[in-house]
């Protein structure tokens, strides 16, 4: 086994705090990948508090992992030692469902295996990127552009990603508007990913400090979600809504502001229910749909969308030492836009 150093929370309502444990052995297929960087998702903290409900403790978070190949096993094809890696939400799948013969392993009929919080075949739990190295099976294993820093690739991930896919599966594109709620980790790619695949986009958010950071990602409007008469100034206004937000929120509000037929996309997991109105939503035909991450097809496709047109997160990096203010600070709005852990502080 391979004794790895992380920072783990033992229980829910713990801080994190180092933490010792064991890789499995790199088999004939798998990789082995020193960490160098990995992004601070709200699913982390939503995770490590348990407020979705399943959390596995000892918990080592981390899904936005990037980091240099350092062993491969027998069978390995793709990967080579010193190749920049990336590893995302999910290091596992059953292979032959359809959703997992298409590339769409996030929608595994069996439940894909998530980075951590996951049980393993062998019955361990799944340890995420907060640590030195991981092991995972090389057809969940990203190439990461050379064009891409490795701090602000890694938030791609999964903030990058997630923005990515549905906007793709729903076509999201010139001839559309859309709007952006919530401007954190995942708002802030969509609003760039959004712009570079040239929709206009407006972001809604309840921080009037972030104005200026929206137009200078790409917004063209943006909209305080506390001042009310943004709802009514624009109603019927967009043809996609993409919602990041982390926290409860009245969906009826927004969902008005869609044209006829529009569709407002949830992303962002709230940990408690919202009551819907029927009515704005037959009365103008509207959808309200959903989207996670996206497969490792996707995901490549994504990687090698945004390295040409040079889009990274923009990112704080910190030492591991700081991850339990990082959290802190992503509840109170404080940061831009994403908090990315440099393992080199873990060694
Ligand atoms: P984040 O960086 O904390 O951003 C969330 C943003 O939501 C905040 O920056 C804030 O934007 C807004 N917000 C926060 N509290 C609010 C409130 N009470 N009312 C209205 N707006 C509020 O988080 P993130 O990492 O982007 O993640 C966002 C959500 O997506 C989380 O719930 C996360 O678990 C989820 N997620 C889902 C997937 C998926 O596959 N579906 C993947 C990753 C993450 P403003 O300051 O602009 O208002
Ligand atoms: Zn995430
Ligand atoms: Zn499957």
């Amino acid at each position: 086994m391979l004794l790895t150093q992380g920072y783990a929370a033992m229980t829910a309502k713990a801080a994190l705090r180092p933490f010792s444990f064991e890789r499995r052995e790199v088999g004939p297929q798998d990789v082995l990948i020193t960490i160098t960087h990995c992004g601070i998702c709200h699913s982390d903290i939503h995770q490590a508090r348990d407020e979705w409900g399943g959390s596995i403790f000892p918990m080592v978070p981390g899904h936005e992992i990037v980091g240099i190949v350092a062993q491969v096993g027998s069978a390995v094809k793709k990967n080579k030692i010193n190749d920049r890696v990336g590893v995302g939400c999910f290091v596992d799948s059953c292979r032959t469902c359809p959703a997992c013969r298409e590339g769409s392993e996030q929608y595994c009929e069996a439940g894909m295996l998530l980075t951590y919080s996951g049980r393993d075949k062998d019955g361990q739990a799944t340890q995420g990127g907060y640590s030195t190295q991981i092991v995972v099976d090389e057809n969940y294993v990203l190439r990461i552009p050379s064009a891409l820093s490795p701090a602000g690739a890694a938030p791609l991930l999964c903030a990058g990603i997630t923005t990515y896919s549905p906007l793709r599966h729903w076509g999201v594109g010139k001839y559309h508007k859309l709007a952006v709620v919530g401007l954190g980790g995942l708002g802030h790619m969509a609003v760039k990913i959004a712009s570079a695949m040239g929709t206009e986009v407006t972001v809604l958010s309840t921080s009037e400090k972030k104005r200026h950071d929206a137009i200078r990602l790409g917004a063209s409007e943006f909209a305080l979600t506390t001042q009310h008469d943004t709802f009514t100034r624009l109603q019927r206004r967009f043809d996609f809504l993409l919602d990041t937000v982390s926290a409860p929120h009245n969906y009826n509000d927004y969902v008005n502001l869609l044209k006829t037929d529009g569709t407002m996309i949830l992303v962002g997991v709230p940990d408690k229910p919202t009551l819907l109105e029927p009515f704005p939503l037959i009365l103008h035909r509207r959808r309200i749909a959903g989207s996670v991450i996206g497969g490792i097809r996707e995901t490549q496709a994504m990687l090698d969308f945004c390295a040409p047109h040079n889009i990274e997160s923009d990112v704080e990096v910190i030492p591991i030492q700081q991850v339990n203010e990082a959290y802190e600070r992503i509840l109170k709005g404080d940061v831009r836009f994403r908090f990315v852990i440099d393992l080199g502080s873990l060694k």
